[in-house]
């Protein structure tokens, strides 16, 4: 039988109000294909690496020599980080939703020894692995992290900075510290809060790697690069150690980024193939990054959510998040138990929200580059109609000019 062709795919757009990916800007995009057809070692796209290279070690705050971008997206950049887990290794988890918990089952993966990876492949249970749960829509907090490590002793410590299954910040200075105190190395979960929240990974020497994403704070939707930043002791211990992957090896796909043998160089070598279009919206998407300013993108995001979340709980919602890019929340008690299907009408409009990935069932709306009044005032009455479309009565106008109020 002929494979057929199909007609030409074409996407909608769409409000992306979920967790992420966000409303990448059209800058981005136009960067994406306004380019030339050229190699992966033309003298531009090389130039294009090494100036996104300092530019994230601006947007990380950082001086560690081993910073750059995994090809990929955020679980690229986590399996890069975590690659220098190895069997048998003590490391110490703490999961508080959907992402710290993928995060375990990977770190599981490969601290795990051979047999029990056997016994049970796809979901291994790894002694050497300590997994510490805290509640959904709680945060892992210092003494938390303090008690773990107290008692476990173990030689890696890993988290998610925001948690974005619950909305939750979780506390790296606390974390940081803990690790400094008991000599252990941290690794970060970075994957929503770069780019958004104001944190420098040189104000955190207990933490060893950290690890994001293209598409939510950073808003390069064409899924091109993963940001990654390592100190030299991981770097060091990674050398020790070895890791058993060439691809998402740190030291080695740090030579494309002209990082070799621990030095900036004046132009990088073949890693893999890395094309025009990715580097050059990857790198528009850092510039319109910087030219913000981290604190100042900080600030306009706190001041959105703050807005935001006065207008949803105006008509009866209760938010339970504390991140400043997405609000979780319930709906109004009338509405129990239909979050599903609102969320879904929502999403047959194009207006995308999302669900919790894992119970209990609450509603996420994000803001990822949807910060202008006009905008949000199109999420708030949107939600506001489809609230009173599900027959629970609310003024929209008295939420909408609620949100407004925090605005100005
Ligand atoms: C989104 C997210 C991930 C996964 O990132 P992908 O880009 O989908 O691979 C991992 N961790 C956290 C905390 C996230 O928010």
């Amino acid at each position: 039988m002929n494979a057929p062709v199909f007609p030409e795919l074409k996407i909608p757009d769409t409000i992306a109000a979920g967790p992420g990916p966000g409303n990448t800007a059209q800058r981005v995009l136009d960067a994406y294909h306004d380019q030339g057809v050229a190699d992966h070692m033309n003298p531009d796209v090389l130039r294009g690496m090494i100036e996104s290279k300092k530019m994230l070690r601006e947007v990380w705050g950082t001086n560690n020599i081993h910073t750059f971008a995994c090809a990929g997206t955020g679980w690229s950049a986590l399996d890069m980080m975590f690659s220098v887990v190895h069997p048998g290794d003590k490391i110490v988890l703490f999961v508080n939703g959907t992402f710290s918990g993928i995060d375990e089952l990977s770190v599981r993966m490969k601290g795990a020894t051979p047999e029990e990876l056997a016994a049970n492949s796809l979901d291994p249970k790894a002694s050497s692995v300590v997994t510490i749960k805290v509640p959904h829509g709680e945060s892992v907090t210092g003494e938390i992290v303090e008690k773990a490590l107290t008692e476990h002793k173990p030689k890696w410590a890993a988290m998610a900075h925001w948690e974005t299954g619950s909305g939750r910040v979780n506390d790296i200075r606390g974390f940081s510290d803990a690790c400094e105190k008991h000599g252990v190395m941290g690794l970060v979960d970075a994957v929503s809060s770069l780019g958004i929240a104001e944190f420098r990974v040189d104000d955190y020497p207990g933490i060893h790697g950290w690890a994001s994403c293209p598409q939510k704070g950073v808003m390069a939707l064409p899924l091109t690069y993963a940001p990654v930043t390592f100190t030299d002791t991981y770097i060091e211990e990674l050398k020790k150690v070895g890791g058993r992957c060439f691809v998402h090896h740190p030291i080695m796909e740090a030579r494309h980024w002209a990082i070799i043998e621990g030095q900036d160089v004046e132009k990088g070598t073949y890693h893999r193939t890395h094309s025009p279009y990715a580097v050059a919206s990857f790198h528009e998407a850092l510039r319109m990054v910087l030219e913000d300013g981290m604190l100042q993108r900080a600030e306009k995001y706190r001041t959105a959510e703050k807005a935001l979340r006065a207008a949803l709980t105006k008509m009866g919602c209760n938010v339970t998040s504390n991140m400043t890019s997405l609000l979780v929340l319930d709906l109004p008690d009338q509405l129990k138990g239909q979050e599903k299907d609102f969320v879904n009408k929502c999403r047959a409009e194009n207006f995308c929200i999302w669900p919790t990935l894992s119970e209990p069932t609450q509603i996420r709306v994000g803001i990822l580059n949807l910060l202008s009044e006009a905008e949000l005032t199109e999420i708030v009455s949107r939600f506001g109609d489809m609230l009173n479309r599900f027959d629970y009565k609310t003024d929209v106008d008295a939420a909408v000019a609620e949100l407004k109020s925090h605005l100005n």
